[in-house]
């Protein structure tokens, strides 16, 4: 695999609706894309990146709360799941495959999360604040869930011009044939998913 190639995806690619397959083995090239998704996130000044926002259909998400390489804590999640969710807050979400939108949304306030770490060590975290809306957005991700799905009515009128403008330039990416057909993706996706799924 040619790591130089891996981009983060925009939406309304197809993988973004994508529900990802659990990962059954690790290797050392699958270590190596997942370690080459912090440079694509500290690039875009995100915090949080998941596996199918670089095409990659397989359930895994990174985070680094800090946006800077140096700083704070890089964190990967294998197979993660949500469970003892409580409280509700809403706030303001982005996300670096929707570019140009945000919009309030409304989720708990502290969860737990538990995934495997790339040593194959469990993670068993309670977290709460920006760290449990990062996470809970990228579990999202992982089902194909976008943070716009999620928006309130006014919310959704709020941000449909930008949505738009982005399904204009995907279908004119279409069309010059700098993007590849629905086909010839997912036929990428299932080479991925039958060697690690
Ligand atoms: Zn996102």
């Amino acid at each position: 695999m040619d790591l130089s190639a891996l981009e983060i995806i925009h939406y309304p690619h197809p993988t973004l609706r994508h529900t990802s397959r659990p990962i059954q083995r690790v290797d050392d090239e699958l270590r190596d894309i997942i370690r080459h998704m912090f440079p694509l996130m500290y690039e875009a000044r995100g915090v949080g990146l998941a596996a199918n926002q670089i095409d990659l259909p397989l359930r895994v998400f990174i985070t680094n709360l800090e946006v800077e390489p140096e700083e704070g804590e890089e964190r990967v999640f294998i197979n993660p799941v949500i469970s003892q969710t409580k409280g509700i807050i809403e706030q303001e979400e982005g996300c670096l495959s929707i570019p140009g939108v945000n919009g309030n949304v409304k989720r708990p306030e502290r969860v737990k999360i538990q995934a495997y770490d790339l040593d194959g060590q469990a993670i068993d975290l309670t977290v709460d604040g920006l760290f449990a809306r990062v996470v809970q957005h990228e579990v999202d991700h992982l089902h194909g869930v976008l943070f716009t799905d999620r928006l309130s009515e006014t919310g959704k009128m709020a941000v449909r011009e930008d949505i738009e403008e982005l399904e204009s330039s995907f279908r004119c990416r279409r069309e010059t044939g700098s993007m590849p057909s629905d086909q010839e993706i997912r036929a990428r996706g299932r080479e991925m998913e039958e060697r690690y799924g």
